[in-house]
């Protein structure tokens, strides 16, 4: 039996109520989809400010689910940390795309490292440890610098501690006890690059090329495309998107995050079961963006033709631009510039480190693009802005 196909106006779920769910639901609602928000966060969230309907619980509250899902053709997610349980419940009753099996896997480092091994795909040399005993042998055999982090619930380099020369183990233990942690080998990267791409029902694959990415305070702080690295880095790249893509039986858009090494190899670091903040200038800089595709790829549909057709650079907006609490930037640099465009992400309240929105800026040449990103993050600086 050939998998359903859901047409407008059909309603699309999306668990998860932040900015990827945003930028989905206004994507899906141009093209006549309707939409309907599952989250734990309250009323008014950035992705329930362009729903249809925004149901608020929490997500073991199965009543609420239920509600949801009876008016919701088909459901995906817009963030991996939602309990297995609920993707269960969800599951049982609608198609959940992507599956059970591939967020559930990539929601836990643990779990996402044994999948990469197993599928024999390139990672940082790791081990699993569950205590202080295991985790100072684990340091021993990877030697040192190396990296721990946590299994479940990292992102953004949150639950996560450089293992030095002088690095105390029981004291960094402290902090990880009690859970199991991933301990990994130091990469020392020429540079960090992603690949965003979709996987169809049918299994057609849709990448959207190489993005080099910089990162500040281990939060993405600059996405450039296409990313400045030879033919062979992005075929290896490109490679790997595509067997992990096959490894989870992926269904919709999914970003890998990889390291360039000093070697000429790339090796995965991690994978998002989503959109991905590195892709989204491919809002405008790609024929189809990678919101577009999920919804193409969550509704059974064909894929679009991901083609970057302009360099791109992507600068991420943190809540530390801003000025005050609920007072914004002065956005004139932005909106004055031709070949920039503004993204807000509707969040009322801004605190450091909180992803407030992004910037995408576009050239005629890479280089273009740069420079006038560079200087659009400089007027935007608290101390330009004065
Ligand atoms: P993560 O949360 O695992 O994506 O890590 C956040 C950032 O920390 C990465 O983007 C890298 O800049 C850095 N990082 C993480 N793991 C490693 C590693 N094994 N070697 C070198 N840098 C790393």
């Amino acid at each position: 039996m050939s998998a359903p196909v859901f047409l407008p106006p059909s309603d699309i779920g999306i668990l998860g109520g932040g900015q990827l769910g945003r930028m989905l639901a206004l994507e899906a609602r141009r093209s006549g989809y309707k939409v309907a928000i599952f989250t734990d966060e309250k009323p008014g969230c950035p992705a329930g400010q362009w729903a249809d309907a925004e149901f608020n619980a929490a997500y073991d509250d199965t009543d609420m689910l239920d509600r949801f899902l009876s008016r919701v053709d088909v459901v995906t997610a817009e963030f991996e940390n939602i309990p297995d349980a609920c993707l269960a419940h969800v599951e049982k009753q609608r198609p959940l795309r992507p599956g059970r099996r591939a967020i559930h896997t990539t929601q836990h480092r643990e779990r996402e490292k044994l999948f990469l091994r197993e599928q024999g795909i390139a990672c940082a040399e790791f081990r699993i440890v569950t205590s202080l005993e295991e985790f100072e042998a684990a340091v021993a055999a990877l030697g040192r610098p190396c990296v721990i982090k946590t299994a479940a619930f990292g992102y953004d380099g949150k639950g996560q501690k450089k293992i030095e020369a002088g690095t105390d183990l029981a004291a960094v233990w402290a902090d990880f006890a009690g859970a199991h942690a991933v301990v990994e080998q130091w990469v020392p990267f020429v540079c960090e690059i992603s690949v965003v791409g979709a996987r169809s029902v049918n299994g057609r694959m849709a990448v959207h090329g190489v993005v080099e990415n910089m990162h500040e305070h281990h939060i993405l702080d600059l996405s450039i495309a296409p990313a400045r690295v030879d033919a062979a880095i992005a075929e290896q790249a490109l490679g790997l998107w595509e067997a992990v893509a096959e490894g989870l039986d992926y269904v919709g858009t999914m970003a890998v995050e990889m390291f360039v090494t000093q070697a000429g190899g790339v090796l995965v670091n991690e994978i998002a079961p989503r959109p991905h903040n590195s892709g989204h200038l491919t809002i405008d800089a790609c024929i189809t963006n990678q919101f577009q595709q999920q919804m193409r790829a969550v509704c059974g549909l064909d894929l679009g033709d991901p083609s970057l057709h302009t360099p791109s650079v992507m600068i991420n907006l943190l809540g530390d631009l801003w000025p005050a609490e609920t007072t914004p930037p002065d956005w004139t640099p932005v909106l004055c510039h031709p070949r920039a465009k503004l993204h807000l992400y509707g969040k009322a309240e801004a605190r450091a480190r909180r992803k407030m929105g992004h910037i995408n800026v576009l050239g005629e040449t890479l280089e273009e693009a740069l420079e006038s990103a560079l200087q659009i993050k400089q007027a935007l600086a608290p101390s330009a802005q004065g």
